[in-house]
């Protein structure tokens, strides 16, 4: 019996609150709060009637950390769960001290404002130092570590599916399946098609910030950045077929190079078609993927959100998105002095997510483990006071959730291998 405090009522969050509504043992009460309440009513307007589970709903800015701090005094939440942006993680994570509260998220932060110099001083030292060049990183939060731990108080980073679970599959790896691990390729495929000819299938902004970036991959010790989409390998995807996969960043190498140190190579592939890419192509080469506001007719106006607004809500794909999505972790390494290859993944029907909880899968598939990982705190199963990813707890008890909770996960034995 616990009270949960869910920030945020976009895609990824609907399907928390669904998640938590049907887990009403662990989930007595929760509260949505969100910039724009009438979403948040929305939600809890969707669930009446449907679940034990007490919804209340709330207006907050969560950037506003005096405010949101009252909130949580007001509710006393046993959880805070930032379920919005990663430009409030910080926000959200300084209420949380200043409250007591245990604090998790699905994205590591990454400012808003990327022109704020004093941001941009550190975040150019920091691509000197470690050699990639993404708006997010760890780093910021990783800082919180001491605060954290002072107060008695978990913070559980990136409770989504990539990064989350994929961090869950790698413990679960290095726990059950191997001595030793040399190589991790996390997959990333959406075999979706929701018949535009362009959208995103969470929020537009990070999206195509994470997409037009550089690529880049840890080796031997150190980063090796690439030029975005520059390194592209075909795999063909257990109930999804052949696909076309790039190279990206992706924030869980970060800490899966520091938590599983012997690993000689971490790599992150994302599928995409020829269509998303050829509108990309064309937005960033015309300006619209800029995070710089420019002047228009008196108006300050930053490109990218302006794009947001023309591009189909993430939330409303649902109806509309049929097809799989199949991620997992391809890992090579050694047991009992053995060379072994195994593939750990989870495969997402977009219209069987609709069916349940009205969203399409890549909602869904975030939105399940961030439940989870609710629930991993409520429950005492992963406490230890301080700022951890997911691999740095047990993942026994998160993989049996997996399974429960509508995202079960299979090992693959002897793959194919991504040269
Ligand atoms: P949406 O844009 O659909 O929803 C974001 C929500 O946050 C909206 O309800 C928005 O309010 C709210 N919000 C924004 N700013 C504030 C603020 N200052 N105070 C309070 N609420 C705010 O995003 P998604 O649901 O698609 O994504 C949610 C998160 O999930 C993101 O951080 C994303 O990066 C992450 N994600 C993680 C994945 C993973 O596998 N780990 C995969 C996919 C997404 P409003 O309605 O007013 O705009």
């Amino acid at each position: 019996m616990a009270r949960a405090l869910i920030i945020g009522a976009g895609g990824v969050a609907g399907v928390v609150v669904h998640k938590c509504c049907q887990n009403s043992e662990v989930f007595s009460e929760i509260m949505i709060a969100s910039r724009t309440k009438a979403r948040c009513d929305a939600l809890a307007a969707e669930l009446e009637g449907k679940t034990a589970t007490k919804i209340t709903t709330a207006q907050i800015d969560a950037m506003d950390v005096e405010a949101l701090s009252a909130l949580i005094r007001s509710y006393k939440p046993d959880v805070v769960m930032n379920i919005a942006l990663p430009y409030q993680d910080l926000a959200i994570m300084d209420a949380c001290l200043a409250c007591g509260v245990n604090y998790m998220d699905t994205a590591n932060y990454e400012p808003e404002d990327t022109d704020d110099p004093a941001w941009r001083k550190i975040y150019e030292e920091r691509c000197k130092e470690l050699g990639f060049s993404a708006y997010f990183d760890y780093s910021w939060q990783w800082a919180y570590m001491d605060k954290f731990k002072e107060k008695g108080l978990t913070a559980l980073l990136g409770s989504g599916f990539d990064p989350g679970v994929t961090q869950v599959f790698c413990a679960y790896a290095k726990k059950h399946e191997f001595d030793r691990i040399d190589t991790i390729d996390i997959l990333d495929c959406n075999g979706g098609d929701h018949g535009y000819a362009f959208a995103t299938n969470f929020n537009p902004e990070i999206n195509l910030r994470e997409v037009s970036a550089p690529g880049s991959y840890w080796e031997d010790g150190h980063w090796v950045e690439i030029p975005p989409m520059s390194i592209k390998r075909e795999y063909d995807f257990q109930q999804v077929g052949h696909k076309d996969m790039y190279l990206l960043h992706h924030e869980e190498i970060e800490s899966l190079a520091k938590n599983i140190p012997e690993v000689k190579r971490i790599r992150f592939f994302m599928t995409f078609g020829q269509s998303y890419l050829d509108h990309m192509r064309c937005l960033e080469d015309v300006g619209m993927l800029s995070t710089s506001p420019v002047e228009f007719e008196g108006h300050q106006i930053v490109p990218i959100q302006f794009l947001k607004k023309l591009l189909p809500d993430p939330a409303t794909l649902g109806p509309r998105t049929v097809g799989k999505t199949n991620i997992g972790c391809l890992i090579t390494g050694e047991k009992d002095g053995k060379k072994k290859t195994i593939y750990i993944y989870n495969v997402c029907d977009h219209q069987a997510c609709y069916k349940e909880v009205g969203s399409q899968a890549i909602s869904y598939t975030t939105g399940v483990p961030a439940m989870i990982g609710g629930m991993m705190l409520l429950t005492g199963k992963w406490n230890t006071p301080g700022v951890y990813t997911a691999e740095e707890f047990d993942p026994d008890p998160f993989m049996d959730a997996l399974n429960k909770w509508g995202l079960p996960w299979q090992i693959e034995r002897n793959p194919e291998m991504v040269d």
